[in-house]
């Protein structure tokens, strides 16, 4: 949708420059020679500003043109002359919406460009209800250039600001859409009704210029809104992550806490078993942790089982799934066959026992931890006899005189 309306945008600019270097030049239909001069130059080089600023080299060099070109609109406006005062009010706003583009001050910028299509908006609904308009009636030609010129300038910008918002699929970008199409159609709807109802020969001044203003003022309202929606959407989402996180990690470590075991080993399990693949399970269990907390003090306790989580996730797969299982016993869970699983169960083990011995380990103390692991080859058995296998093997280490892996392979 923005590849489509940043297209369509870049399409009106050149169209607006094709119907004032028509004019420039007169030549093409009579029409287009009603067409004031200085209007078509401005409109030329608002135009033309706009295409330039697509481009990153030439975008200074651009938005300072469409500027000169807003530049000339206030000169008509101060100074009146042919140029009819809605073409001059409109250049105004794109030449501010262009050095707001520039600052860089999206939002601001689109609502000096959306406040550009008053006059022409104005002028439009004029012709619409037969009424007469303050800005003046510009002939149609120089109107449709103006509003090509807004339209460019706009979508030009609709990775930005509160177009992007217009476009996204967010929460406020469906509402601000719904309520835009309704802010542009009722007045404009209830207008043409009330005129309908007026004595004949009643030609109320600047109708057109109010309903065109409570449109226009509607749009500028809407974007804002969208904009702040859309940064409450941003902070609502991230907030929603965060605690997303926080309830699957464990504080201390940072690893995958038993309620996220709890859902994803029957799902690895299931899809073992659906697959005919091999599912290990590891059972980790620090060696006398509570002398080591007893001796070196809570605080120390809990940094070494930090570092040991640490430990843990470098020795194994990003693929596999390491958790705090509970106290200081961790629990992982890899694809892997029985030959596999020995040799990474030994590679955290070897890396566990490291601690203590390596730089920044200074005045901590060394520990060792013991495996029981489980492999079920095919996925064949039953989730819970894996973990009470797993379990088994870990009792059968610590036996052993800990420090080391138990294994089992199962059907
Ligand atoms: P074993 O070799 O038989 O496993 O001996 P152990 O002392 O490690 O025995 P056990 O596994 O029963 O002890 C667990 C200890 O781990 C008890 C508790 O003080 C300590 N512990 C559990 N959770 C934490 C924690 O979050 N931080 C700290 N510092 N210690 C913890
Ligand atoms: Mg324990
Ligand atoms: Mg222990």
């Amino acid at each position: 949708m923005l590849k489509s309306v940043v297209g369509a945008a870049a399409l009106c600019g050149l169209a607006a420059l094709l119907l004032t270097t028509c004019n420039l030049l007169q030549i093409g239909p009579a029409e287009l020679a009603m067409f004031d001069r200085r209007s078509a130059a401005s409109l030329f080089m608002v135009a033309l500003g706009v295409l330039m600023a697509r481009s990153r080299a030439a975008r200074l060099w651009g938005r300072l043109l469409t500027a000169l070109g807003g530049f000339f609109g206030l000169a008509a406006l101060l100074a009146p002359n042919e140029v009819s005062p809605a073409i001059s009010a409109a250049l105004v706003c794109y030449g501010a919406a262009s050095l707001l583009f520039l600052a860089p001050r999206f939002g601001i910028g689109q609502a000096a460009a959306a406040l550009a299509f008053l006059p022409s908006l104005g002028s439009l609904i004029g012709y619409l209800l037969g009424t007469e308009v303050l800005f003046g009636m510009p002939p149609a030609s120089v109107l449709l250039a103006t509003v090509l010129c807004g339209a460019a300038l706009l979508g030009g910008t609709a990775h930005r600001g509160a177009i992007r918002v217009f476009l996204s699929n967010t929460i406020s970008g469906r509402f601000a859409r719904k309520q835009i199409v309704i802010a542009s159609l009722v007045p404009i709807a209830l207008a043409v009704f009330f005129a309908q109802l007026l004595p004949d020969g009643a030609r109320p001044l600047a109708l057109a210029e109010t309903v065109a203003s409570m449109i226009v003022i509607a749009w500028i309202t809407i974007g804002a809104t969208a904009l702040v929606g859309r940064r409450l959407d941003i902070k609502r989402h991230r907030a929603e992550a965060e605690l997303r996180s926080m309830a699957r990690h464990d504080a201390l470590t940072g690893l995958l806490n038993r309620r996220s075991m709890n859902s994803a080993l029957p799902q690895h399990h299931a899809e073992a078993r659906a697959e005919g693949l091999p599912i290990t399970l590891m059972m980790c269990d620090l060696d006398h942790f509570k002398k080591l907390n007893d001796e070196y003090g809570h605080a120390v306790g809990d940094d070494v089982l930090r570092r040991t989580a640490q430990r843990v996730n470098a020795a194994v797969r990003d693929s596999d799934l390491v958790f705090r299982y509970g106290g200081e016993e961790i629990a992982v869970l890899l694809q892997c066959g029985p030959s596999d699983a020995v040799r990474i169960a030994e590679k955290i083990r070897e890396a566990v026992k490291a601690r203590g011995r390596r730089a920044g380990d200074e005045g901590f103390p060394p520990v060792t931890i013991s495996i029981g692991a489980a492999t079920s080859e095919r996925g064949r058995t039953d989730l819970k006899e894996l973990m009470a296998a797993a379990d088994d093997r870990l009792y059968a280490a610590k036996d052993a005189g800990r420090d080391c892996v138990r294994h089992v392979t199962l059907p």
